[in-house]
């Protein structure tokens, strides 16, 4: 609900070193591994002071990671430590139109927030956030549209609090699921390829109606659940839909949603991917009756796919 997979980074400041997550790498794995590296703070505030978004990190040793893709907002933030997530009752509101307006109203002067629209991670969000603390220079918390939270403080205790105060004020409880009278039978038909997922929640993408509406027009939310999940979902009317094109051999997804009979998934479909999906449903089922999603565009979601970094990224979690 905080986090999913390697989304998300964490960074103190310590002297002249930013320690930040390195990329590809997942929080939750921060008790056993090595996921920080460190990077050479000066050289970065320096090159963003000129206005310069486009400066690479240096890292201050030898390493085989690379620094997070978004070592910039880490660097600019003045907080000693910053958190960045995509947690789940804070993104269900960035996903809507006019979220600021909303979120004023639930807010209002307990947190000291600020926000941007939505923007490209890396340089484009970086410079994004840097206008947006221009604005409210005192701000713990920056929201970041269709994509996340950023919060900084002195210290862990300090942004725990911080983290605990928003998400109180926006939980929302999610719609009620629907009941799956064939999920038993769901693992006894023979689907080709592919296999239903495990996780029920997710089969409600396809057996509630009001959700396969949303999903089927409302899929491109977040830059993640893209770069995971692909740029359009398929989706299927029937079984019989499902197996004339499985048939005909032309197109077989990774991931596809046949209405009112389930999700199911290729072997090689990934955990990484399977909690994108899972925040996905859990962001689709917080939206209330008739909100308007701000679903990304065309172009958004091209630069996101040809983006090499991510790529990387990808790659590391395979
Ligand atoms: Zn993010």
């Amino acid at each position: 609900m905080l986090v999913q997979g390697a989304g998300g980074n964490v960074s103190w400041k310590s002297g002249d070193t930013l320690w930040v997550k390195a990329s590809g790498t997942r929080l939750a794995d921060a008790g056993r591994d090595d996921i920080f590296v460190p990077v050479d703070l000066p050289h970065l505030t320096n090159a963003l002071s000129s206005g310069d978004f486009s400066v690479i990190p240096k890292l201050r040793q030898q390493s085989s990671l690379r620094p997070s893709i978004e070592t910039l907002l880490h660097a600019l933030i003045p907080h000693q430590v910053v958190v960045h997530l995509h947690a789940v009752e804070i993104l269900s509101w960035l996903v809507r139109n006019n979220y600021e307006r909303d979120i004023e109203t639930v807010l209002g002067p307990r947190v000291r927030w600020t926000s941007t629209g939505y923007h490209k991670p890396g340089a484009a969000l970086a410079q994004a956030v840097s206008t947006a603390l221009d604005n409210v220079p005192d701000a713990h918390v920056v929201l970041l549209q269709n994509h996340g939270v950023i919060i900084g403080g002195a210290n862990v205790d300090e942004i725990s609090h911080q983290l605990g105060t928003v998400t109180e004020l926006l939980t929302v409880k999610p719609c009620p699921p629907v009941s799956l009278p064939q999920y038993e039978s769901l693992f006894i038909a023979d689907y080709e390829f592919y296999k239903p997922v495990t996780d029920p929640f997710i089969h409600h993408l396809a057996t509630d109606m009001k959700l396969f509406t949303r999903l089927s027009s409302s899929w491109a939310l977040c830059p993640d659940h893209v770069v995971f999940l692909g740029a359009r979902p398929a989706c299927y009317s029937s079984m019989d839909a499902f197996r004339s094109e499985i048939a005909s051999g032309k197109f077989r997804p990774e991931l596809i949603f046949i209405r009112g009979i389930g999700v199911f998934t290729q072997p090689g479909f990934n955990a990484s991917q399977m909690a994108q999906l899972r925040c996905y449903y859990e962001v689709l089922a917080r939206q209330p009756e008739g909100a308007e999603v701000n679903v990304l565009s065309h172009d958004q979601i091209a630069e996101l796919l040809d983006w090499d970094a991510e790529r990387y990224r990808i790659r590391l979690m395979q």
